[in-house]
């Protein structure tokens, strides 16, 4: 199969889609393979539940001339989604990281809309099958489109830069995230960069935080200039005043703008919307009104009051640097009564043992009322934090939380997603 028949069969569908409980009506469905499933034998279900063509990849399943046989699914939903790329003429923000890629994205979109039709990664389809499928959904009136792209080991980043041929790049930070995956934070430098990569060979233009020593030698490695914020001399300026319950900044011209996002870590990604937002001649009242009235989803850096108790749940995701960031914004909240509830991190590596220790040493030193750890890799923050209290599951967790009665407390609750911290909640 061509790739131009294939975008011929794509311009006359409506959606794309690779999940038959989510098809639509004249949709263009493709049968990936997972680990456990082989979406071809689901293709026929999905032209019966309305899929103009399938896309399949074992001959046995391509029963008529709604089916169309490629050598590999997933290869043509990649390739397709390039090919239609190189139809558009919009710019293309890419964006990765370690930490703050959907926060950085959810503002930057927000900022854009004040000015643009702007189309995003829904959520965090940022992978190799999230990716494509954002291309290929993005609408015809569209004028800027931003991408989170996520990576956990060498090459993912090369592989998905590839796919959306950036025009704008922006690498949130570098931090501890993915270690397994990439072997170390020289990995993780070294596969992030590949974003930078991209750009030494093709032109566009790169946002980067000038504060960011890792960032900034990455770029001189590479002798690359990029258009920089949060520094007096930097193409965006804007200073940080408070961070604590959220963070405040005043801009450059003066306005100080109030936000729902707590931490210094999100001052980080308020700037870089700020910078691609003036970029792209956003107004700044525009720009701080966008990022104003963003209140963050998903257990993603969540204030919830629960009686008089009020609890930051950030359980979403967390890496070493994640929940640093988190413990040092929650050492620094003036608060009666603090505790902080920690779960496992995962996908560290060989480094998993010391990192976890080296956060119970942070948390330790937090002065908080109690250190609650949970599970089986928080065992070896004890070292660290000695007066922690430990529980092997959140069952235990959950069965101490029910007898204490707790007033006037904040609570910090954080941890890997495969932890699920958030149904803790229920038990404060
Ligand atoms: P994922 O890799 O899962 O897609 P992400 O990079 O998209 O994650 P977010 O979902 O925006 O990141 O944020 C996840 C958590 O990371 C937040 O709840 C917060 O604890 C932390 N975080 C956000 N921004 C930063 C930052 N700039 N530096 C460090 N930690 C951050
Ligand atoms: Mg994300």
């Amino acid at each position: 199969m061509n790739i131009e028949t294939l975008y011929q069969k794509y311009l006359q569908c409506n959606a794309v889609s690779t999940d038959t409980r989510k098809i639509t009506p004249d949709s263009l469905f493709f049968a990936l393979k997972g680990g456990n499933f082989n979406g071809n034998t689901f293709a026929a279900d999905a032209i019966s539940k309305g899929a103009k063509f399938a896309v399949v990849d074992e001959d046995q399943y391509a029963l008529n001339d709604r089916y169309i046989l490629v050598d590999n699914a997933l290869k043509a939903l990649q390739e397709l989604a390039r090919y239609h790329r190189q139809q558009l003429s919009v710019p293309i923000i890419a964006m990765t990281g370690s930490n703050g890629k959907t926060t950085t994205k959810e503002l930057i979109q927000r900022v854009l809309a004040k000015k643009y039709s702007v189309y995003a990664t829904q959520g965090n389809l940022n992978n190799y099958i999230g990716l494509p499928l954002t291309l290929l959904s993005i609408p015809k009136d569209t004028e800027i489109v931003v991408l989170e792209m996520g990576s956990n080991q060498i090459g993912d980043i090369n592989e998905l830069t590839t796919i959306c041929e950036p025009t704008h790049g922006l690498i949130t930070n570098i931090g501890k995230a993915h270690l397994e995956g990439f072997g170390g934070l020289e990995g993780v430098k070294q596969g992030e960069g590949e974003l930078y990569d991209y750009f030494k060979t093709h032109s566009g233009t790169i946002f980067a935080n000038s504060q960011n020593t890792i960032l900034q030698e990455m770029l001189a490695n590479r002798s690359l200039q990029a258009v920089m914020y949060p520094s007096a001399d930097d193409f965006l300026h804007c200073q940080l005043l408070e961070f604590a319950p959220n963070v405040v900044y005043q801009d450059e011209d003066g306005e100080i703008v109030r936000t729902h996002l707590p931490g210094k870590h999100n001052f980080e990604n308020i700037a870089a919307a700020l910078c691609i937002g003036k970029y792209f001649g956003v107004p700044l009242p525009l720009a701080n009104e966008a990022i104003s009235g963003y209140i963050s989803q998903n257990n993603r850096s969540q204030v919830l009051q629960k009686g008089s108790n009020t609890i930051l749940l950030d359980a979403y995701n967390a890496n070493p640097t994640s929940m640093q960031a988190s413990l040092e914004y929650f050492a620094a909240l003036k608060a009666d009564h603090k505790i902080v509830i920690l779960g496992d991190m995962a996908e560290l590596g060989e480094e998993s043992a010391q990192e976890h220790l080296h956060i119970g040493e942070v948390a330790g030193k937090g002065k908080f009322d109690k250190i609650l750890l949970c599970g089986k890799l928080m065992q070896n923050a004890i070292v660290g934090a000695p007066d922690a209290y430990y529980f092997i599951d959140k069952f235990s967790l959950n069965n101490w939380l029910m007898d204490y009665k707790f007033e006037n407390t904040h609570f910090l609750i954080k941890g890997s997603r495969s932890m699920a911290m958030e149904t803790v909640v229920q038990f404060l």
